[in-house]
């Protein structure tokens, strides 16, 4: 892997945008490549559904191809093997071009680095190309009805059988496990130690014994199952690393996944829930006093919220940079997923209180398509402080991995 100066990066750079422009497919130009969401999450589900025709379809092929869906993985496994300047080259490229990603995955942005630090060979070889082609889509099987802060009080079994393991439990909150084709599961392989009890394995989902039942919220809509496994036979071969040393890669794996959802609210990211300039939308609707938003105190909210944005997103350029620098990400990457959190909330919270009623509107006549996505925006933004762990326990990971700490007696 080069690591390019700035004079081959910027040649890069004119390599990448023109290649961009001549494979984005024309059909997904345009407002076009902002609607249908479940487009590009990949996975046999949707493979089936749209053919080979279809033009997000040919888009993530054709990334895959360059190896630009992983751009920083060994090209052996499907990566782009590009160094972590390139990578962003090609991120920013993306962005720039106002281009739909080609592929949204937890393979990629949570499995795949931890089975490159864990995995043997023949699982690497297995796994990692088929999530950089999108072909497998992968949920995560860590949060149980018991067992969600306190990660480790986990009680899925997994037991020896001699030629296979087998799996009994249920796991809840499983993001898409209705649209996933695999899962990465935490299961207790030993019930007499807690944390030194967890092994982390890899469960095809259309085995016999596997449910998964959405669960409807007041929205409508249903992201989320509970998950059961009943009498789940898998291969030896699907446990990751040491045999109850899972606890050690569930927590990597969560680094990845904070700094993930963080990423959101990086350069090119969706900021967390409302979309729009604050400012742009307070003025709209309250009016302006000499150029100025007439609401004085409002005016002062916003701006601090608009400056911490701006101290955040040069934070998490840092920290990317550092991670990207050396080992991947670190403890520190609780800082960002807790101060994001609670910067998107506020952030919804100032919109929808500067659209005044209009901010109320859950549907009807009576509202824009601005103001419904404004509340609704502002309701998903109360879980950005519970997924990925809740803010009290990036808290908790700050006060003892970052600051260290002690226990409080
Ligand atoms: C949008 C979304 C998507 C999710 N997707 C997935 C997924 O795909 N897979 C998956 O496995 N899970 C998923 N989850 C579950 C998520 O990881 C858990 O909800 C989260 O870890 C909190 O666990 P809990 O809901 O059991 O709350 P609890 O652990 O019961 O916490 C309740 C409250 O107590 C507080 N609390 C608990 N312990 C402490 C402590 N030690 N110190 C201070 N305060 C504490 C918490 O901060 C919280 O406010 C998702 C959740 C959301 C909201």
């Amino acid at each position: 892997m080069a690591d390019f100066g700035a004079t081959e990066l910027d040649a890069f750079r004119t390599e990448v945008r023109e290649w961009l422009a001549a494979n984005y497919p024309a059909e997904l130009k345009g407002a076009d490549a902002k609607t249908d969401p479940e487009a590009v999450w990949g996975g046999r589900a949707f493979a089936g559904a749209r053919g080979d025709a279809d033009p997000q379809t040919q888009w993530m092929r054709r990334c895959a191809e360059k190896g630009w869906t992983a751009p920083t993985w060994p090209t052996q496994y499907g990566g782009g093997g590009l160094s972590p300047a390139q990578a962003r080259v090609v991120e920013q490229e993306i962005a720039r071009g106002g281009y739909r990603s080609p592929l949204l995955s937890f393979g990629i942005w949570m499995l795949g680095p931890v089975l490159l630090e864990y995995a043997n060979e023949e699982q690497k070889k297995e796994h990692l190309p088929k999530i950089t082609r999108g072909e497998i889509r992968w949920c995560q099987g860590y949060s149980e009805p018991g067992a969600g802060s306190d990660l480790a009080s986990l009680a899925t079994r997994c037991e020896d059988k001699g030629d296979h393991w087998q799996i009994d439990g249920q796991k809840v909150w499983t993001s898409y496990a209705d649209k996933a084709d695999w899962c990465f599961c935490l299961v207790r392989t030993d019930t007499t130690k807690k944390h030194e009890g967890i092994s982390f394995v890899l469960i095809d989902m259309s085995l016999p014994g596997v449910e998964t039942r959405p669960i409807k919220l007041i929205s409508g809509e249903s992201p989320f199952c509970e998950t059961f496994f009943t009498g789940v036979k898998i291969p030896k071969g699907a446990l990751v690393g040491q045999l109850n040393g899972g606890w050690e890669i569930a927590k990597r794996l969560l680094q990845y996944e904070r700094q993930n959802i963080s990423a959101g609210f990086g350069e090119g990211g969706t900021a967390g829930g409302a979309s729009g300039d604050l400012g742009e939308v307070a003025r709209s609707y309250l009016g302006v006093d000499e150029g100025r938003l007439a609401d004085l105190d409002l005016r002062k909210r916003i701006t601090e919220n608009k400056m911490n944005f701006q101290a955040l997103r040069q934070t998490i350029a840092r920290t990317a940079a550092e991670s990207r620098a050396s080992n991947g990400p670190s403890a520190a990457t609780s800082i960002i997923k807790y101060a994001a959190a609670e910067f998107a909330k506020e952030r919804s919270e100032l919109m929808v209180e500067a659209m005044g009623n209009q901010g109320l509107g859950w549907a009807g006549d009576g509202f824009s398509d601005g103001e419904r996505l404004a509340v609704r925006g502002w309701l998903r933004t109360k879980a950005n402080s519970i997924e990925g762990g809740t803010s009290e326990v990036n808290l908790n990971v700050v006060a003892k991995r970052v600051l260290g700490l002690p226990d409080p007696k």
